[in-house]
């Protein structure tokens, strides 16, 4: 089984994941969305 790691979080994509904040988009604002978010301490997932 596959696995991925977005901000220390694994993600199986067959499946289900833990994640308290999805973000969809990988550009300036959802990165930083991302970034800001993780630092707080939010299980985030984002999506390119
Ligand atoms: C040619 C050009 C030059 C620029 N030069 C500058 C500059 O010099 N200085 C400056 O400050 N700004 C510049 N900009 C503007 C800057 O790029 C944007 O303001 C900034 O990237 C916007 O960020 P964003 O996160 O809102 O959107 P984006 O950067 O567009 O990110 C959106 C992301 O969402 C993804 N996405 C879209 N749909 C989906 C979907 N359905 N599922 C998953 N992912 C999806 C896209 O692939 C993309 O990665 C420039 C823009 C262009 C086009």
């Amino acid at each position: 089984m596959q696995e991925y790691y977005n901000m220390g979080h694994a993600v199986n994509m067959e499946g289900s994941f833990n994640s308290e904040v999805v973000i969809i988009g990988g550009g300036l604002s959802g990165l930083t969305a991302a970034a800001l978010l993780a630092r707080a301490g939010k299980a985030v997932s984002p999506f390119e």
